[in-house]
């Protein structure tokens, strides 16, 4: 079955259950998709949805019709809900059992999926529950969750559960580079599992001026013993926005912990792999204490800036204590 390829590589275990059971017509109403984020739950359910309503003979073609509208959400028989603001409302599985009840007497396959089904609100699972309990002919719910304990037990029990395991890094790495990220690999395999957010960052202008803007901060500290918060401030407009901020920290932590890889001889896995001569220059400065401390002082600075503190500020003290002034400076 083509279309099943990507998963059969990804995960296997959950790709040959499903079309062994779909052969056998052992499908069953529920599934549970359980796995962290950016796994490829939702591809998998499209694959389940393209394989039941496929047009053509060799199953899924990815080209018919069919095949082509669950991809991009508007075929009919595949109902998709997700979270209004922070939780799914009793109303929204009204809906589909309304839209479901009108098609019952079709014959083709109905299947609705539920992203981030953990946040049902209350009266929402228990609609579900009732329309789990009595399922109707030929339909199918697939329940999408980081984590299924959060799910209601009864809603657990009538669904079979299907765990996805975590990309391997290395795996991560090449998929990335297969998909024409080379240099930033490494760097954004640790930011991100989720290969379109990934890709969509490392080919952002903002990404690549963030790096720069990594490497020429080590360079205050190590070569030209200019303040960082000069260099800062020439780049002010990319840090308009508060996810930039934090990228920012979130790259300059990954450029301490492979400071410290290499202090241990980790020196096969780095993020930062393609800076190498900036690292070793970091290294030559540092102790592991001092990555360490410097490591913790940036996560106090994100944890202000969540807070909303001035963001001047916070960097100004961010990069004192860094220099390892500052030590006694209340932080809080
Ligand atoms: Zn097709």
């Amino acid at each position: 079955m083509r279309g099943w390829e990507q998963v059969f590589n990804s995960q296997p275990k959950i790709a040959r259950f499903i079309v062994n059971s779909y052969r056998k017509g052992r499908l069953v109403h529920a599934y549970i998709l359980e796995g962290a984020k950016g796994v490829g739950k939702l591809s998998v359910a499209k694959n389940f949805a393209k394989m039941l309503l496929c047009e053509s003979e060799d199953k899924i073609c990815g080209v018919c019709r069919s095949c082509r509208s669950v991809e991009s959400e508007t075929h009919v028989n595949v109902y998709i809900i997700r979270p209004d603001g922070n939780s799914i409302k009793k109303e929204q599985i009204q809906a589909l059992q309304v839209e479901f009840s009108r098609m019952a007497a079709e014959n083709a396959a109905k299947i609705y999926i539920i992203e981030d089904a953990d946040k049902m609100s209350i009266g929402a699972a228990n609609s579900l529950l009732k329309f789990l309990e009595e399922p109707m002919k030929n339909t199918y719910a697939l329940l999408l969750t980081e984590n299924r304990q959060m799910l209601l037990p009864t809603i657990r029990s009538r669904a079979v559960v299907l765990s996805f395991k975590a990309m391997g890094r290395e795996q991560l790495i090449e998929q990335y580079r297969a998909a024409g990220i080379h240099q930033y690999a490494s760097i954004v395999a640790s930011l991100t599992q989720n290969l379109d957010e990934g890709i969509r960052l490392a080919e952002s202008e903002i990404f690549i001026s963030l790096i720069h803007l990594i490497l020429k901060t080590e360079e205050c500290f190590t070569k030209t013993k200019l303040d960082p918060l000069v260099i800062l401030t020439q780049n002010q407009e990319l840090f308009k926005e508060k996810d930039t901020q934090f990228l920012y920290l979130n790259l300059l932590v990954i450029y301490y912990q492979d400071v410290l890889k290499i202090m241990f001889g980790k020196n096969e896995d780095l993020s930062f792999e393609a800076y190498l001569p900036s690292l070793m220059a970091s290294k030559e400065e540092n102790t592991v204490a001092m990555c360490l401390n410097k490591i913790q002082v940036i996560l106090d600075t994100e944890k202000r800036l969540r807070a909303n503190a001035n963001m001047m500020l916070c960097f100004d003290q961010l990069f004192l204590r860094m220099r390892g002034g500052f030590e006694s400076c209340n932080m809080r």
